[in-house]
């Protein structure tokens, strides 16, 4: 009996052993199988097959999901993995994944590690509030560790949070905080990324010699170290300082010289970085067809990684690269893209870059109508820029206060850990009290501390808003200054440099009713000099010009036959582009007798000049014109006098043209008897009588449009 129950209770004892084995084999499979796939995954980066890593890391992630066994350690690693080759969005998932196994493990250094790693992924993801929020909650799980340099390392994310945010004042106090105790524990990279990102800031706020200065001590502080990453990203970002400062092509070099450091270290997002500058480089120095290249390259890159800010930049670049080559149209699309992600992101200043470049664009494009519309929504944003920037500062209060929130959660973790410890041990109650007091002392200095950095931060605020006012105002100036030369320049067409419609129109009441007046007024013998004239004059066979030398050479063509009507006609006739190759004067304080005259003086003078083209030879061309005294009739009817006398001309040139070209015809004014034989003129306008002159045989041998079948 006895010895029957012993040999049982040995099979049971074995039959344990066996399960307990297996359990541990099993679970020691498992990890070695992640320890696998992440380096499975780790070669997938490496050969730039960025799809097929993220679904195997997605995947990943759902089975260890599924199981309930997340190995937080590797997590994290992987998550860094994806961090490095600037795979944000998977980067982040993963390491959400990692902090949720440490928070219920509670374990606080790596929690923080991980929220530092958040923060550093939703910023290149320009999501800056939740970057924002894990820098705070990681900043007070340091605060209770005493971890300085996890402190250090926090401030330098949350001085390049700021900046990359512009709040430039803001950030240059953590990162030199940073830089303080890098440099006091002999931490050369870390140093080295501080002074960078501190040059950064110099270098926005056109601080020059100071930027330059901060880059040369981080190149300094990393020699030694050999670190080609950063080496690279030196050199790139004192390419971007030599864009501003001096030439493009000292800045090409040391942004070449950048790409080669980083081409060793396969950091995709860096090299797209200084893609992205060299393309501006080139753009700037007048290459930009090989700069367009490069800035389409960086913003694919920009695209796929999700690096909406990144992909901004490049737009930008890309489209004063277009206004740069006259490819006003391209520009245009790209700025309007640009302001309608700017206008989704709710970004500002970005939005303002984008419109003012449309402004350029329809400017150049002749369109001054858009441009003014697009004026005034600049100057509407700049106005809510400032509002914003209030605001901001307000939201960063409100996280201040939320770190207090988190602090308090934490504190109380940590107290009921505790709690159930000295529910075992009587004596380590002791410790945990004074602990606690402590935790609660340093609690309060804290307080005490965020309400000091709450007063410094009004005090910055306000500074902050003083200068923008004062910028705004500059703005403003500049904004009139440029209303200014828009409404001068819409009066003038800008390949004649006559004026245009617009301006005749401003100009012809005025003239009209001082013309009337002045007639009425005078006696017979002064009337000599009281008439209007007007003449319409249009090339002949321009189209064939274009047709034949291309439309360049017609463009040269009309601007020396502007120069021809300045000769032939008075400094105080309004001469004007009326449309494409047709002239319209009139001509003010003139004798109706004058016409025929004036008429064959511009048809001669054209058809005896030489029009240079840029050929050998200059051409030959001629002109037809039609004209009447303004208003042909009528005196009193002063509203439609210049309808009317518009269609009288119009209606003699296409005589003048139907007639054979090179000559002229036209009403020298309207006669108040029936006695003339009535032309089709005097039909057609329902004139009593109108006295013609022409360059043609006789008034007979007019061919007039209405006789046309
Ligand atoms: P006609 O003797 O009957 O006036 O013949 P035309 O060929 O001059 O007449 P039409 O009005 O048919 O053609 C005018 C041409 O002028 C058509 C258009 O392509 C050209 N044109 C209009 N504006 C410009 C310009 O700013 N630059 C150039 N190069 N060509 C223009
Ligand atoms: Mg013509
Ligand atoms: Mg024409």
């Amino acid at each position: 009996m006895g010895s029957r129950r012993r040999s049982t209770l040995r099979v049971l004892g074995c039959a344990l052993l066996i399960t307990l084995q297996l359990a541990y084999i099993k679970m020691a499979a498992a990890e070695n199988f992640v320890g696998a796939e992440i380096a499975n995954i780790e070669r997938l980066l490496d050969a730039e097959r960025y799809a097929d890593a993220d679904s195997k890391a997605l995947l990943l992630l759902e089975q260890a999901y599924q199981q309930q066994k997340i190995p937080a350690d590797e997590f994290l690693s992987l998550g860094v993995l994806f961090l490095n080759t600037s795979r944000f969005e998977v980067s982040k998932v993963v390491f959400s994944a990692a902090l949720e196994r440490y928070t219920a493990k509670g374990a606080l250094s790596k929690m923080a590690l991980t929220l530092l790693h958040l923060a550093t992924s939703e910023r290149h993801l320009s999501n800056y509030d939740s970057s924002l929020a894990y820098v705070h909650r990681a900043m007070s799980i340091a605060q209770i560790e005493r971890d300085d340099t996890l402190k250090a390392r926090l401030n330098l994310e949350l001085g390049t949070i700021q900046q990359q945010q512009g709040k430039i004042e803001i950030a240059l106090e953590p990162l030199k905080q940073a830089l303080g105790y890098f440099r006091d524990n002999n931490m050369p990279s870390e140093m080295s990324l501080s002074l960078l990102h501190i040059g950064d800031l110099y270098s926005t706020l056109n601080q020059t010699s100071l930027a330059h200065t901060y880059y040369r001590d981080a190149l300094e502080s990393i020699e030694k170290a050999n670190d080609s990453r950063l080496l690279g990203i030196i050199k790139t970002r004192l390419g971007a300082l030599l864009l501003k400062t001096s030439s493009p092509s000292q800045a090409i070099q040391s942004i070449e010289s950048g790409l080669k450091h980083l081409d060793v270290t396969k950091d995709v997002g860096a090299i797209a970085e200084a893609k992205m500058l060299l393309g501006r480089a080139f753009v700037e120095q007048g290459d930009t067809s090989k700069g367009r290249k490069l800035l389409q390259e960086a913003m694919a890159f920009a695209q796929s990684s999700g690096q909406l800010k990144l992909m901004q930049e490049g737009r930008l670049a890309l489209a004063r690269a277009y206004m740069k080559e006259q490819s006003f149209e391209l520009a245009l699309a790209e700025a309007r893209t640009g302001t309608i992600e700017a206008r989704k992101h709710r970004d500002l200043r970005d939005q303002i870059s984008f419109l003012s470049l449309q402004l350029n664009a329809f400017v150049s494009l002749g369109e001054f109508k858009k441009a003014l519309d697009i004026q005034s929504v600049i100057q509407q944003l700049r106005e809510a820029l400032l509002d914003s920037e209030n605001k901001s500062a307000i939201e960063g209060l409100q996280a201040e206060i939320e770190v207090i929130r988190q602090s308090h959660t934490l504190e109380k973790l940590e107290e009921s850990k505790e709690l159930a410890l000295a529910q075992a041990e009587q004596e380590k109650l002791q410790t945990t009290l004074v602990w606690s007091i402590s935790l609660a002392a340093l609690l309060f200095t804290f307080l005490i501390w965020s309400r000091y950095k709450q007063r410094q931060q009004t005090i910055i605020l306000r500074r902050e808003v003083r200068q923008q006012t004062l910028t705004l105002q500059e703005k403003n100036e500049e904004l009139q200054a440029a209303y200014r030369t828009l409404e001068e320049v819409s009066l003038r067409d800008p390949l004649t440099s006559l004026y245009n419609r617009h301006y005749l129109e401003s100009q012809l009441p005025g003239e009209i009713r001082r013309s009337q007046f002045s007639s009425n007024q005078s006696t017979d013998t002064n009337k000599s000099k009281q008439d209007l004239l007007c003449l319409l004059i249009d090339i002949d066979h321009f189209k064939r010009i274009n047709d034949d030398y291309g439309h360049i050479a017609g463009d040269k063509v009309l601007a020396s036959f502007a120069q021809v009507l300045k000769h032939v006609f008075r400094l105080t006739d309004l001469i004007i582009r009326w449309g494409g190759e047709e002239f319209l004067v009139v001509c003010r304080q003139s004798n109706r007798e004058e016409l025929p005259e004036l008429a064959e003086r511009c048809r001669e003078m054209v058809a005896s000049t030489p029009f240079d083209i840029g050929l050998e030879k200059p051409i030959n061309i001629t002109c037809s014109i039609g004209f009447s005294l303004l208003p042909p009739d009528r005196k009193d009817d002063f509203e439609m006098a210049w309808e009317r006398t518009f269609a009288v001309v119009d209606y003699a040139l296409y005589a003048a043209k139907l007639s054979g070209r090179n000559g002229w015809v036209g009403v020298i004014e309207t006669l108040n008897n029936n006695e003339n034989k009535r032309t089709p003129i005097d039909h057609k306008f329902n004139f009593t009588g109108s006295r013609i002159a022409t360059s043609f045989n006789n008034v007979a041998s007019i061919k007039w449009p209405d006789n046309l079948d």
